[in-house]
């Protein structure tokens, strides 16, 4: 292994990267192994497989890969009227929820790596306006992504089979499915008896040896858990190690990015951080990526004003921060006379498709796949608090029975559905609550537009019928409500050809900024059917060789 570099922060350097996590990891392998110098500044700290533990309480319900909250903390409001506030403490995730670290949320994520269709891309010519949103075609297709969703599956490391609904693929999945659970036998029980397709979910985990990483051992602490064997496909485990390898690769650990600034041609030259010692530093660069999330990427800009960029740096169009979307969801849960011993192993095997694409016989717009998981017994603690059905006792000698029994024979069907970019749904610096290093803090602007509800709605009365007609013995709902924060956050730095409604042109070149690139989330036009991430990196595999033809051509 070729030695770590020590970059000057007073001397140029190729490209820094912002962020390391999903995007940021496939731009550091990218630019590096292309022969760039790179630095990536990274907020949270570098952990690595032995580091991850089965820690439940604080792991998880600390959100100890996560920023702490009382440092960090993020601001809701369901409308650009109300004044929005820091959700109550213990009140549940932060309204953006996103790990820091070293891998960003692809160390604690699921894995469903679900490539989008070619309507996804297409869908606003194809269905026509809806009035009250942003909704619009990519500036790409499907067909110009695909070799990049096959370097996501063979680089990253995603296993499956193909499914009878899945866009053309042009290789075949590196490694084979993961073993079937019993949520995936059930699911596929249920839905066979409506006359539905189930299929193999794809997971950005590996089955078997792959690329020098081992297969997964199953060990059931995979949702929200890092992975101790590097099984699961992080940018952690799949791409930050071979960024290191070229030497060229200076991954810089502690350091928040405070600010991007320009010189006198508008063009980017220091990245200016708090290092981890909590001094300001500017490590000045050649060109910049952002792979901050469609959170932090978004208040980074914000934060970025300057005589020339009064509102924000690449925010002429007034889109930076906008049309963010959290991919609406239900969830229904059921109990089943046989063990499912659904506590191990990976969370998903068996998705359904069906319902993908919008129909129009359904009076609104939206789509969406289901999943079969343990969702909450996916560990013990979740359980005792969650996962006993409404109406029956959570305390004393019943409740013990109840969670003695059903732990095991506990499982959830999630609807995992579109939602609809508008612009009144952003991320926007709270103009109050501060964080610890006296930024304006993250503020949520977020009500999901009614067919966005609907869709999950939908979603869930398939989910009901096909654990009905798998035989369960009770079954529930989450009641679907609106969203309040979630996981995946899509949109606000958009992508178009037009520089007067979107920030970043199809290669995810700031239309305002020549050496300015943002890739992550943020870059969404649409928000796809619940599971971004293996878009977003299919996007950062493409914007990285673009980037690295064009610094060739003297043209960033
Ligand atoms: C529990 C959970 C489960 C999930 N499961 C799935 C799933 O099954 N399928 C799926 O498709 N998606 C899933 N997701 C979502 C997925 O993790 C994200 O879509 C993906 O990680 C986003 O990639 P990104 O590169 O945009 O941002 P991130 O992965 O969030 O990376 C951003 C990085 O930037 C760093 N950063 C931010 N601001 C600064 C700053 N100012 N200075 C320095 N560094 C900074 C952060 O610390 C972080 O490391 C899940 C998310 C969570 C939380
Ligand atoms: S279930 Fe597999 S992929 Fe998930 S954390 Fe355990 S070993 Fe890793």
């Amino acid at each position: 292994m070729a030695a770590n570099p020590t970059y000057p922060t007073r001397e140029a350097v190729d490209f820094v990267v912002i962020g390391s996590g999903a995007a940021g990891g496939v731009m550091a392998r990218e630019l590096s192994v292309a022969g760039f110098n790179v630095v990536v500044l990274e907020q949270g700290p570098y952990r690595k497989a032995q580091d991850f533990t089965h820690d439940e309480i604080g792991v998880v319900m600390q959100g100890e890969l996560s920023l702490n909250p009382n440092d960090h903390p993020q601001t809701f409001r369901a409308r650009p009227e109300l004044k929005a506030e820091v959700p109550p403490q213990g009140s549940g995730l932060p309204p953006a929820w996103y790990a820091a670290g070293v891998g960003g949320s692809s160390v604690h994520f699921t894995g469903n790596y679900w490539r989008f269709r070619p309507v996804d891309f297409k869908e606003r010519s194809l269905l026509g306006e809806i009035e009250g949103t942003s909704f619009a075609d990519w500036p790409l297709t499907y067909e110009e992504l695909e070799p990049y969703y096959t370097r996501v599956d063979w680089e990253i490391g995603v296993s499956g089979a193909p499914g009878p609904f899945d866009a053309p693929r042009s290789r075949p999945y590196p490694v084979p499915p993961l073993p079937i659970k019993s949520s995936g036998a059930i699911l596929e029980r249920g839905a066979k008896a409506l006359g539905l397709h189930p299929q193999v979910a794809p997971m950005a985990i590996l089955s078997k040896p792959h690329n020098g990483r081992p297969a997964c051992i199953h060990c059931g602490f995979c949702l929200g858990f890092g992975c101790e064997m590097n099984a699961k496909s992080s940018t952690l485990a799949a791409m930050i190690p071979q960024a290191e390898a070229t030497g060229r690769c200076e991954i810089r650990t502690g350091c928040t990015v405070m600010r991007l600034e320009h010189d006198d041609r508008g063009r980017i030259r220091d990245v200016v951080y708090l290092d981890e010692n909590g001094v300001e530093q500017a490590q000045r660069t050649r060109a910049a990526v952002l792979s901050a999330n469609g959170a932090e990427s978004a208040r980074l800009l914000l934060l970025s004003q300057s005589a020339k960029h009064p509102d924000g740096m690449a925010n002429g169009s007034g889109m930076v921060g906008k049309n963010l979307m959290f991919n609406a969801h239900s969830a229904t849960h059921a109990w089943f006379e046989e063990p499912l011993n659904e506590f191990k192993s990976v969370q998903c095997t068996r998705i359904v498709m069906d319902f993908y694409e919008t129909d129009t016989k359904r009076g609104f717009y939206g789509g969406g796949g289901i999943d079969a998981r343990p969702l909450v017994n996916s560990w013990p603690i979740l359980f005792a608090m969650g996962g006993i059905a409404p109406g029956l006792p959570t305390w004393g000698a019943e409740y013990k029975r109840l969670m003695e029994r059903y732990f095991t024979r506990n499982m959830s069907v999630l609807g995992n559905c579109t939602s609809l970019a508008m612009e009144r749904n952003s991320i926007s610096l709270d103009p109050e609550v501060k964080d610890v290093f006296g930024r304006p803090a993250v503020r949520v602007t977020y009500e999901d537009h009614p067919d966005d509800l609907a869709t999950a709605r939908f979603m869930q009365d398939q989910a009901v019928a096909i654990l009905e007609a798998a035989g369960a013995e009770r079954l529930w709902r989450d009641e679907v409500t609106p969203s309040t924060g979630g996981p995946h956050l899509l949109g606000t730095c958009r992508m178009g050809n037009d520089p007067n409604s979107s920030v970043v042109d199809r290669y995810h070149r700031a239309h305002e900024v020549p050496n300015l690139f943002v890739v992550d989330g943020s870059n969404f036009v649409t928000s796809g059917r619940g599971q971004p991430t293996m878009t977003i990196q299919a996007l950062a595999f493409r914007a990285a060789e673009h980037m690295t033809r064009a610094a060739r051509a003297g043209e960033v």
